[in-house]
């Protein structure tokens, strides 16, 4: 340990990315600090991944007790206890809370409660206590985004949801990407009424083709009221706390329990006085990093949400793994590879997609590329009184047929996608997919048998 700091690395953020670069430092006998202002494992533990899963897990089960039925049994459902599911699931990120804070003790990292800011390039100031070290790693995620519209205090974010202890019955979205769609999905299969607000025609814009347009087909199915080209333009509370919007189409809505934003999200970076240490941010206001997480300060990096790059917690964790690696363990270019990340968003049903879309690989190769495509009912919703669509697309290139783009909706795609996405990741063409022997009767074997 270098004795001109205090620690040898401070990571602000204890959340996903700060965590797992701390985790490893700490492993190859670095010593660590790391500062955070609220609950340990920030967003994904807190307001993020696992209690949505959790969401998610209750809601599909709420699908499969209406295809009880198609299974031969009787079932009285006499309904869904909000509250007991959120008890459960906060106990459950209670324990992961102390788990984290245990295993910290373990590795002999201290936490440092409180808001950290720079006071020049090797300190950070908390409640005007100053920490030095030769290493700062910035992890402080991001937050969600709100418009500035009339009434916009009356609404609530996906942090606010996970803070709901009763249902909302009546609930408008506002937004068309991964939060969104999910919500919507969570509060609809365990029986709210749900209207999203999409300001365009679409959800998952960004997404394949194939999986956004067999979403947004599923959405309107499964009873939700989608509004698009529809912006919420102002918000009005009465004074029993019910809630009532006016959109830019000119009309009304009202008896609403909650309205939830879920329009992106932004860099966390108020406080953090970024310029005592000289560190810049870009144009959209994140933390420039290069392919070595390092910012413009050589001893500074930043990881995660907060460089605008693949929001996702496992890239987050990558990313602060292969960093520790790389500063601690002599491994001089390790680094993560921001190519073939795959991601699932839990919809109903999931999706799952990992490489180029169909739109951009034309764009890019043109009559190079191949498409496969397939669209079926999975065998377990096929006796089933709700017919959920499954629907597949690989994206190949030239002669040779690599795949270069994977996109996955259907039940079960979520489990599926990650062990496609290592042969991807390898380089697999369509020949390797058709040689693998199918395993029937799955979802799964489409994949490898697609003509
Ligand atoms: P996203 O970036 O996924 O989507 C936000 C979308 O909302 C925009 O793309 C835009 O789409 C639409 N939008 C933007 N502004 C407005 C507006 N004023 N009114 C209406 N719609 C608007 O943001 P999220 O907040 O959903 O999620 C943030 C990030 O968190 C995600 O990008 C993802 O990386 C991560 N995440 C990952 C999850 C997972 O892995 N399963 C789950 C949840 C979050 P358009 O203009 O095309 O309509």
């Amino acid at each position: 340990m270098s004795n001109e700091f205090d620690y040898d690395l401070i990571t602000l953020g204890a959340g996903s990315g700060g965590l797992s670069i701390i985790e490893r430092a700490a492993s190859y006998g670095q010593r660590c600090a790391v500062v955070e202002r609220g609950r340990i494992g920030g967003t994904c533990v807190n307001v993020g991944c696992v209690p949505k899963k959790i969401m998610w897990f209750g809601a599909n089960l709420a699908h499969m007790l209406e295809d009880a039925k198609a299974y031969g049994f009787d079932l009285a459902n006499n309904g869904f206890d909000w509250a007991a599911l959120v008890a459960r699931r906060e106990e459950y990120i209670d324990g992961i809370n102390r788990w984290y804070h245990g295993y910290m003790k373990e590795l002999g990292v201290d936490e440092i409660d409180g808001e950290a800011s720079f006071v020049d390039a090797h300190t950070v100031a908390v409640d005007g206590k100053h920490y030095s070290a030769k290493h700062i790693a910035i992890a402080t995620g991001t937050r969600p985004r709100l418009p500035q519209i009339p009434g916009i205090e009356h609404a609530i974010t996906s942090d606010g949801f996970f803070a709901l202890r009763q249902q909302p019955m009546r609930v408008a979205i506002a937004g068309s990407g991964y939060i969104a769609v999910e919500l919507a999905g969570v509060l609809n299969a365990l029986g709210s009424e749900v209207i999203l607000y999409l300001r365009k025609n679409h959800v998952l814009g960004e997404f394949d083709h194939l999986l956004s347009t067999t979403l947004f087909d599923e959405i309107g199915k499964s009873g939700i009221d989608v509004r698009c080209q529809s912006e919420i333009t102002s918000i009005e509370a009465d004074a029993a706390g019910q809630l009532s919007l006016r959109d830019n189409q000119g009309r009304a809505l009202g008896q609403l329990d909650q309205v939830i934003y879920a329009i992106g999200r932004a860099p966390e970076l108020d406080d953090l006085r970024l310029d005592n240490a000289g560190v810049e941010v870009n144009a959209r206001g994140y933390i420039q990093t290069d392919l070595y997480q390092c910012t413009n300060q050589p001893h500074i990096f930043a990881l995660g949400d907060i460089t605008g790059r693949a929001p996702l917690t496992p890239v987050a964790i990558a990313a602060g793994r292969r960093l520790a690696d790389r500063l601690y363990n002599d491994q001089s270019d390790r680094h993560l590879d921001y190519e073939w990340i795959p991601t699932v968003v839990f919809t109903h049903p999931p999706i799952g997609t990992v490489g180029m879309t169909e739109k951009a690989a034309r764009a890019e190769y043109g009559e190079r590329v191949r498409v496969y495509q397939t669209r079926f009912t999975a065998m377990y919703n096929a006796i089933s009184d709700h017919e959920v669509p499954t629907a597949m697309k690989l994206v190949c290139l030239d002669e040779e047929e690599k795949i270069i783009g994977c996109h996955l909706i259907g039940p079960g795609v979520d489990e599926m996608l990650q062990g496609f996405a290592v042969a991807i990741r390898m380089g697999a063409c369509k020949r390797d997919f058709d040689d693998t022997v199918a395993i029937h009767p799955t979802s799964a074997e489409e994949l490898v048998t697609m003509r």
